[in-house]
């Protein structure tokens, strides 16, 4: 505990002097940038946001402000076990009000919950993942999924209550879904507010509960499902599939399937957005005098004319034959091959002596080298 701490104006990067306008506007943005549902898993952020919040608990209030002012972090030690700064207990109502959605549960004061839960809300989103081969990206297919999706119960329609009675306004907090609780804290009372944990912020509980889903309202089965993946699709990339995530609340829209997609690595062909690679061996003679190939594409053997003199390396562009978009299939990206010429590491005796007579045409590079003329013709 014996932590340095900085200094609260300097955590908010404002003046001994600022008003509360100020404090709150810089508060803001550092909240705003360091807000845990922004920086997921950031541990740095964290602390950066727990800090500017307990400077701005203090700043905004004139009386922590003056006996901070006056004793520094000392106001506020010893007293809360240890001094340890108890935030937990502070009143975020003001903060919150300003801030709606970005604060969500961070305190576990239930900001959110007696907002809108009372209403009907959108299902949560089912995530899933599905693997398909480099040509199936390419055209689009079928694939069964299994998985676990959740149906209202049909023996209470989803209501949760066992048939013929139905949900009760909740006595612990009179149906608004949220209970004020008074504490006593280093500061004097504070009023915190939070989610009913009677009714869980619906404002109704469920008094005989179905006997079939235990007034959950919904079953979860094991189900297969045929998804639709498109012409086109990367790897990573997600297809969201309305409607078939969880079942919505208090008679809101279902939730949607977002199904992941990876794409399996070709041995022969590599995906760079909509256009493909692949490597074609070629032999020396193909090259130096040109000649007819078949390339693999994704749409079977094409014929390709290799012009008389190609070099080693040389890409060729197949027009059309690269992936489908997936705005429009019948909009394709190109197919890049690239020429390799491939000398042989063996040859029989017949080859041998039809490569020394090519040479000895070429001026007898092989036995003289004085004498050699380079056969690849003079460079300009
Ligand atoms: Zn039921
Ligand atoms: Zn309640």
């Amino acid at each position: 505990m014996a932590e340095q701490k900085r200094d609260y104006y300097e955590v908010l990067g404002v003046d001994k002097n600022a008003d509360e306008e100020t404090i709150k506007r810089a508060y803001r943005k550092l909240a705003k940038k360091y807000h845990p549902d922004m920086n997921p898993g950031d541990k740095n952020a964290e602390e950066k946001f727990k800090e500017a919040s307990e400077a701005y608990a203090v700043l905004s209030d004139p009386k922590k402000r003056q006996q901070y002012d006056q004793f520094g972090h000392a106001a506020f030690d010893g007293g809360a076990g240890g001094g340890g700064f108890d935030f937990n207990n502070m009143d975020f109502g003001d903060i919150f009000g300003d801030f709606g959605d970005i604060f969500g549960d961070f305190f576990g004061t239930g900001s959110r919950g007696g907002r809108a839960s009372n209403g009907p809300m959108q299902g949560a989103n089912v995530r899933a993942s599905v693997r398909v081969s480099f040509t199936e990206a390419a055209f689009g297919c079928n694939k069964e999924l299994e998985l676990v999706l959740k149906d209202p119960c049909p023996t209470c329609g989803g209501s949760g209550c066992k048939p013929g009675t139905s949900k009760v306004k909740c006595t612990k907090c009179g149906g608004t879904g949220r209970v004020v609780t008074t504490q006593r804290s280093l500061f004097g009372m504070v009023q915190q507010q939070s989610v009913c944990p009677e009714c869980h912020g619906t404002g109704q509980v469920i008094p005989d509960p179905c006997p079939d889903c235990h007034g959950s309202g919904y079953k979860a089965q094991k189900k297969k499902i045929v998804i639709a993946v498109p012409a086109g699709i990367d790897d990573g990339q997600s297809i969201r599939i309305r409607g078939k995530g969880d079942p919505g609340i208090n008679g809101g829209p279902r939730g949607d399937l977002l199904v992941q997609v990876s794409v399996a690595k070709s041995n022969e062909f590599t995906r760079n957005g909509y256009d493909i690679y692949s490597e074609v061996p070629i032999s020396y003679a193909q090259a130096a005098l040109g000649s007819s190939i078949i390339i693999d594409t994704i749409d079977g053997k094409v014929e390709y004319n290799v012009k008389a003199g190609t070099q080693p390396g040389t890409r060729v562009r197949l027009r059309g034959k690269g992936v489908p978009t997936l705005r429009n299939k019948n909009v394709r990206g190109d197919h890049y091959v690239t020429l390799n010429v491939v000398v042989p590491r063996t040859l029989n005796s017949a080859q041998k002596a039809a490569l020394r007579s090519y040479d000895e045409a070429c001026g007898g590079t092989l036995s003289n080298t004085k004498k050699a003329h380079s056969p690849f013709g003079r460079k300009k």
